[in-house]
């Protein structure tokens, strides 16, 4: 089968106008077309400026609630399609759907590209892609066929508006396989990361945070500087503590003040805070990560230093700049 193009597809509007700057880069010197698959109501997209760096917009009748349903939409684009190349945003729906689709099709398929070359000549891929999270990378090459790659919020450019251009839209016909899930109703999360993500005040939890009771001392700092709370992924994720995890695959601040607690500054997570104005941060180990981003770093066991804090600023008071 003859492949070319490249077939962009995403859940986030944001994602897909990063990855079709990239795409439309690629294509650049390929001389292919570039084609965005919208993993959500297709209305939206189509008004967006970086949207418009594609070529086609796929669409397709499904309930994208259910990632079965996502599958054989991105399956249907990449039948109409036949592309050399399709990049998924890591977002979690794609992250769940590119190898679904990947394994159904037989395609190849990485995750968390932040590099993609395409030789002109012979038409191989290699993709630079984050391994153990984030500590390593690996260069992954593809002679052949159609290769899928996810790719994150943050990495690529989105195309200039130069580049826009009027996709036309081409409705797919989506074969979807008998799902297990059965959305029985829908209701919107008790606290919404849209409202860190707006926050001029952000206290950020990590591992260093030992208990859960603990973070009543933390809710008393967030309350003094007015202070959204959010939270490393494993604080999230494996503890359950809070909803919001701020980072690669979460929520990006950028607040006047980010306050981090026990944060070791991995890269997944620095690139949620990195827009902060000023990042401040406690960590008893002088060698953490996160003093290299910091604007403010503290070496302390935040055990000592958040009881000392609360009782120097209500000694003194607190003004804040963003109340
Ligand atoms: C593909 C992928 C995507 C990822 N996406 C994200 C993401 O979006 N967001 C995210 O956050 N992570 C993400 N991660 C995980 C990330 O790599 C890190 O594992 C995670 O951010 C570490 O969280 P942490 O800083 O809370 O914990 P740790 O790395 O365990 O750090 C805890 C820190 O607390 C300090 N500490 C301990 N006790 C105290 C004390 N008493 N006082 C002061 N300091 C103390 C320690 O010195 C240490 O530096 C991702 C990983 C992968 C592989």
């Amino acid at each position: 089968v003859n492949t070319a193009g490249i077939l962009v597809c995403s859940d986030s509007r944001e994602v897909a106008g990063e990855l079709l700057g990239e795409a439309r880069r690629l294509a650049e010197d390929l001389g292919c077309e570039v084609m965005l698959c919208p993993l959500a109501e297709p209305a939206p997209f189509e008004g967006d400026e970086a949207v418009r760096a594609a070529d086609i917009m796929y669409t397709g009748q499904v309930d994208f609630r259910d990632p079965t349903a996502c599958v054989g939409l991105l399956v249907a684009a990449i039948e109409a399609a036949r592309p050399r190349l399709v990049l998924v945003a890591s977002t979690k729906l794609g992250m769940e759907v590119a190898p679904r689709a990947a394994e159904r099709i037989a395609a190849p398929y990485a995750a968390w590209a932040t590099g993609i070359r395409i030789d002109p000549g012979s038409d191989a891929i290699t993709a630079q892609c984050l391994r153990y999270g984030g500590m390593a990378m690996a260069d992954v090459g593809f002679t052949q066929g159609t290769v899928l790659l996810t790719a994150g919020t943050g990495v690529f450019e989105p195309a200039s508006s130069a580049e826009a251009r009027a996709p036309r839209t081409e409705p797919l016909t989506v074969e979807v396989e008998a799902s297990g899930i059965t959305v029985t109703g829908e209701r919107a999360k008790p606290a919404s990361g849209a409202s860190l993500e707006r926050a001029r005040a952000v206290v950020d939890v990590g591992q260093g945070v030992r208990d859960s009771d603990d973070l009543t001392m933390v809710r008393d700092v967030a309350g003094v500087f007015q202070a959204e709370i959010g939270c490393s992924r494993p604080v999230s994720c494996d503890r359950n503590w809070l909803p919001d995890w701020i980072g690669l695959s979460g929520a990006k601040v950028k607040p006047d003040l980010c306050l981090t607690l026990g944060i070791s500054g991995a890269i997944q997570h620095v690139v949620g805070i990195r827009e902060s104005r000023v990042v401040a941060a406690v960590n008893m180990d002088k060698e953490a990560a996160v003093f290299t981003q910091a604007d403010i770093g503290v070496v302390a066991d935040l055990y000592e230093f958040i009881p000392t804090l609360l009782e120097r600023l209500q000694e003194r008071g607190a003004r804040l700049a963003w109340a």
